[in-house]
């Protein structure tokens, strides 16, 4: 049986030559250990194995393994409740599944009293699967436009979760996301389209059609925390 820090090993591995295949560069993907499912044993075997992103879909798993592991990076991405936004802004370096508006004024809200300008994605629901929460792709420029406008926010780029199953249903996604952000990218200013960058997409079943679409994220859980997957 492997070790989580070997499955992290492989997984990095796999996805630097997934880019290489694409014509990318190994860098210009960050892996994110989504570490939802396990506890901070596995979380320091990762980090042996390289791991210096990890995501976490529940603001209090965020809070304790965040405040244990300050040497890495510690993403939200998981279904935000207002009364628990304030244990996520500072402590996740990028909220990746943002939606709401008012959860954006809350978020901007806190990040002020913080001092701090918080990152973020928006969450688009590009398959339409009833299942998956986000924003419609119609949407998606207007809460854009009212992020614009809240100080204590910066948009970095879209997020999205496929369909799971069909490798052809979820690189329609993909490509999809990627579509959508490139035109709200060509309408930004100058200034804000250099940071109007990321596209956080694929999973342990997909993320090689994702690089190959043009992901900047991946999230991987199952494929470096389960020893079955
Ligand atoms: C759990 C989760 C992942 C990781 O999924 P795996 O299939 O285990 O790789 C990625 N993104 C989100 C939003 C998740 O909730």
């Amino acid at each position: 049986m492997t070790t989580t820090k070997e499955r992290y090993e492989r997984a990095a591995r796999e996805l630097a030559d997934a880019c290489t295949q694409a014509g990318r560069s190994a860098d210009e993907v960050t892996l994110v250990a989504v570490s939802k499912t396990v506890g901070p044993e596995d979380v320091a075997l990762a980090i042996e194995g390289g791991a210096r992103d990890f995501g976490e879909n529940r603001p209090d798993q965020l809070v304790a393994k965040a405040d244990q592991f300050t040497d890495v990076n510690w993403h939200f991405i998981g279904n935000i409740q207002s009364r628990r936004i304030r244990d996520i802004v500072g402590r996740a370096t990028l909220i990746h599944s943002l939606f709401e508006e008012r959860h954006a004024r809350k978020i901007d809200e806190i990040a002020r009293e913080h001092g701090i300008v918080q990152d973020v994605l928006l969450e688009v629901n590009v398959s339409g699967e009833q299942s998956k929460s986000g924003r419609t792709p119609e949407d998606v420029r207007e809460l854009l436009e009212v992020c614009r406008a809240l100080p204590n926010i910066r948009v970095r780029g879209l997020m999205t979760m496929a369909p799971q199953g069909d490798a052809e249903v979820a690189r329609e996604t993909f490509v999809g996301l990627r579509g959508l952000r490139d035109s709200l990218r060509a309408a930004l200013p100058e200034d804000e389209a250099a940071y109007f960058t990321e596209l956080s997409m694929g999973m342990s079943e997909d993320w090689p059609e994702a690089v190959a679409e043009g992901a900047t994220i991946v999230r991987i859980g199952r494929a470096i925390f389960s020893p079955t997957f």
